[in-house]
């Protein structure tokens, strides 16, 4: 495949139709004629047709159905089968789904939330050869206020390498799920300075992302902190954090702003950077404390409650002269790891200011934060968190394909649920795509359950048909994982088990839903798990045929500059890194 067709393949794959035999064709209570079932109509009312969101809806929905039916979906002024509209009298997100004589009316409280009631229409319409709308009726409105998704944009991954094609219909799908919000931070940690023959590019990047979510009207997020480029000047440096749990890393060069010249730096470079955003846009800075950041001098200690605060006050109010309703999230990632009292801290911080932060982050590598949960949030701001739904037992990240881990993230948000409003699930591909939609609709809905969730996932994005075996290819593919990451041995009859399902549903699979990726890599992950758990290991043609499909789908490099590539790339023995692996 060369490198055009490995950068555009996923925007085709899955728009083949195969399969034209037709056996019947059920537009709400109309029955197609048998002349119209060679390439039945579904026709498209759009109010306001001259707003780019409302008319990217319509494209939207028109492809997905196309995708999935031999049908043509088109515009038309009367006789539609499916209207879409605004009604203001909804609350701004919420969308609502109700018939309108022979219609189905889809509206929105804005074209964004129209986009979102497209999604529930999308995902509970029928696609067995003809296509039968969704009989979906009601109103939902999301009870998380910011429901967002962090692109981890390094290494080579799927978010570094994909077109700029494959990215905005990614982003298309997400929004249908109810994200409206993505994170993509300029990577200043991994460049000299802004003119590093990596920035341009890197930049680039960024304000593709930017332009994409504005475009779809979700929210655009970056962060900032203290730790800005390698070349900063040595003497500008922050204390090293002495770190005992070593939970809170000392990555990169983090720059003391407490020293006048560091503080003028972390101005000043932010500055270019708010610049270089301001023609596209910002919404939402995030401030992270650790990991990334931190400095333990004398005047900046404790970090999370003191010099982070005064840094992160400035940085917002340096922001919001480019970007004048932009939001703050701050993070407490790693606050008291040791206890240093940051969270009483803040609390107090919060009692008589802080105006500026508009929402709070916790989480942590294992069990959420005590803190918010018994003492209540600071500030009684809305509380998000940052799940990691790409790591967790899985080295390299996304190497054997999809990472399901539904009762995983179910069990983990039963614990906060009650408080947390929202948050940036940590991606690193695409490859946790259903991670990603069960925790979508967490934020949508606390109550929803990760099953019901996959279950509209599954008949949307597989067929009808399937459902229950892939809730059990799911399950025992979770199992496994939770073997291997506890160090216990896997139950070869759950491997074997996954494995023969999924190859009975890939059988029985429509053309376009066994060319989905999404499919693909759930596939493929049973193959894989079956290699290397009970077969003959990972250098068997089966298994080198599914890693190799998989770099395709991920774009990774078969040889690489890259020290960090392997990471992010399923371990094919012929895949090599130039200059080693960090
Ligand atoms: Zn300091």
């Amino acid at each position: 495949m060369n490198a055009h067709n490995r950068r555009t393949f996923l925007t085709r794959a899955g728009t083949i139709v195969a399969g034209m035999s037709v056996p019947g064709c059920i537009l709400g209570s109309r029955v197609c004629s048998a002349a119209e079932e060679t390439s039945p109509e579904i026709r498209v009312s759009i109010q306001r047709p001259d707003h780019p969101l409302i008319n990217r809806t319509f494209e939207i929905v028109k492809d997905r159905i196309q995708q999935r039916c031999p049908v043509k979906v088109l515009k038309t002024a009367t006789d539609a089968h499916i209207i879409l509209t605004v009604d203001e009298n909804l609350p701004k997100e919420a969308f609502r789904l109700d018939q309108a004589n022979a219609s189905v009316r889809i509206a929105g409280g804005s074209p964004q939330a129209l986009l979102y009631g497209a999604g529930k229409f999308l995902r509970t319409s029928l696609y067995s050869g003809s296509f039968r709308p969704s009989p979906w009726r009601g109103t939902s409105a999301p009870q998380g206020l910011l429901r967002g998704m962090y692109f981890a944009s390094h290494f080579h991954n799927w978010y570094h390498q994909a077109s700029k094609e494959e990215i905005s219909r990614y982003m298309e799908d997400l929004a249908l799920w109810g994200v409206n919000a993505v994170m993509v931070i300029f990577p200043m940690i991994n460049l000299q300075d802004w003119n590093d023959p990596q920035a341009e590019p890197a930049m680039a990047m960024v304000r593709q992302y930017a332009q994409t979510a504005k475009e779809l009207g979700l929210q655009f997020a970056t962060g900032v902190n203290n730790t800005m480029f390698i070349g900063a000047p040595k003497e500008i440096r922050a204390t090293p954090l002495p770190d005992p749990t070593h939970r809170r890393g000392n990555s990169g060069h983090p720059i003391c702003p407490n020293i006048p010249e560091g503080h003028a730096y972390l101005m000043e470079n932010a500055r270019q950077l708010f610049k270089r955003l301001s023609d596209v846009t910002l919404d939402i800075v995030v401030f992270w404390p650790y990991d990334e950041g931190g400095c333990a001098c004398e005047k900046c200690r404790p970090w999370g409650s003191n010099g982070y605060l005064t840094l992160s006050r400035d940085l917002a109010q340096l922001g919001r002269t480019y970007f004048p309703n932009l939001k703050t999230v701050l993070s407490t990632w790693m606050f008291d790891t040791p206890p240093e009292g940051e969270w009483q801290g803040l609390t107090n911080y919060l009692k008589s200011g802080g105006e500026w932060i508009d929402y709070i982050l916790a989480d942590a590598h294992e069990d959420f934060p005590r803190y918010p949960l018994e003492n209540g949030v600071p500030g009684n701001r809305p509380l998000i968190n940052f799940p990691e739904i790409s790591m967790w037992g899985n080295s390299p990240w996304g190497g054997f394909g999809a990472n399901p881990l539904p009762a995983r993230f179910q069990r983990l948000w039963d614990q906060v649920k009650q408080v947390v409003e929202g948050g940036f699930p940590y991606s690193e591909g695409i490859y946790e795509d259903i991670n990603k939609a069960v925790v979508a609709q967490f934020y949508w809905d606390k109550d929803r359950s990760a099953k019901a969730t996959l279950e509209e996932y599954i008949a949307y994005e597989f067929g009808s048909g399937v459902t229950e075996d892939v809730l059990t290819i799911i399950d025992l593919l979770e199992s496994a994982a939770s073997h291997s990451y506890k160090k216990e041995p896997v139950d070869a009859n759950e491997v074997k088990r996954a494995f023969q399902l999924a190859e009975s549903v890939h059988a029985r699979l429509p053309e376009w839903a066994k060319q989905n990726w999404r499919w693909e890599i759930l596939h493929l992950r049973a193959i894989l798990d079956h290699e290397r758990f009970i077969g003959g290991g990972l250098e068997t043609p089966a298994a080198e045929a599914a890693m190799t499909r998989l770099i395709e789908i991920y774009h990774c490099q078969m040889e690489t500059d890259d020290p960090y590539h392997h990471r992010v790339r399923p371990p094919l023995k012929r895949a090599t890194s130039r200059h080693g692996e960090y």
